[in-house]
């Protein structure tokens, strides 16, 4: 199983030695700014390294939105991002699923996710696969309940979307994690890449704080059965600096073996 963490951009592979991380994930720019990726000078160590590496597109990007002031520039940024990350030879650009406001038809949301990818497929696709995360909060979100992940499939499935599960996003947004796997697995026919976080808060809190495996709200077990049972990579976006995700790689590669 390979295990790792979401580090700093600043010196990846630095950061995966000091973590004895298999995999690493990172942002190509400041998350919240609306910027294509610079090439990076690291980009041919990155492609060389052993290390399997994962790109998070910016947390602006909500291709579902009916807002076309957010949805156009969300798909280009997507774009640009996933063509930054093949740039370092990632395996997967991962993003949110999104979401419409309140009073708004999530149909036409997903609608809109069909369209990004049809439009990203007229330019030749999207450079790394996309890898669609569950989210944690609102009640009009693409991917946070799994009746809606199923509709949202419906509508895209054809373009063969990867799936990244968190477990902190299913935790909170009230999903059960013990059949969570079975359940999307039913759904998208995969998962790509698994999100192992502890939550600070309650099932179906709808509230997005991330903590330790065995410090957090959700029983650490849980996790590591979800793991076992996706049989995917593993990226854990804990807090705690070096310790902190260092303890939660150990933690699971203890139980789940190398
Ligand atoms: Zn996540």
């Amino acid at each position: 199983m390979r295990i790792g963490a979401h580090v700093d951009s600043t010196d990846p592979l630095g950061a995966a030695t000091a973590r004895d991380a298999e995999t690493v994930q990172f942002f190509l720019t400041d998350p919240q700014a609306w910027k294509d990726p610079a090439p990076r000078d690291d980009a041919e160590a990155l492609r060389a390294s052993g290390v399997d590496v994962y790109i998070h597109a910016p947390y602006r990007i909500n291709v579902a939105t009916l807002n076309n002031r957010i949805r156009i520039p969300s798909r280009k940024l997507l774009m640009s991002h996933a063509a930054g990350a093949a740039d370092v030879g990632a395996r997967g650009i991962i993003v949110h699923g999104g979401h419409v406001e309140k009073g708004e038809d999530i149909a036409t949301g997903f609608d809109n996710w069909r369209k990004a990818f049809e439009y990203a497929a007229k330019a030749g696709g999207f450079a790394t696969p996309v890898l669609i995360e569950n989210t944690a909060g609102g009640d009009n979100a693409c991917a946070r309940r799994f009746d809606a992940l199923a509709r949202l499939w419906d509508a895209i499935g054809e373009f063969e979307p990867g799936f990244c599960l968190d477990t902190c996003h299913a935790h909170a947004g009230g999903e059960d994690l013990l059949t969570a796997v079975d359940r999307i697995k039913a759904i998208t026919g995969r998962i790509d890449l698994i999100h192992a976080n502890g939550s600070r808060d309650d099932f179906d809190s709808g509230r997005d704080r991330h903590d330790n495996l065995e410090s957090g709200k959700i029983d650490p077990e849980l996790v590591v059965a979800v793991v076992r049972a996706a049989g995917a990579p593993v990226v854990v976006e804990t807090p705690g600096g070096v310790e902190g995700q260092a303890a939660d790689i150990t933690f699971l590669r203890d139980r789940v073996g190398r």
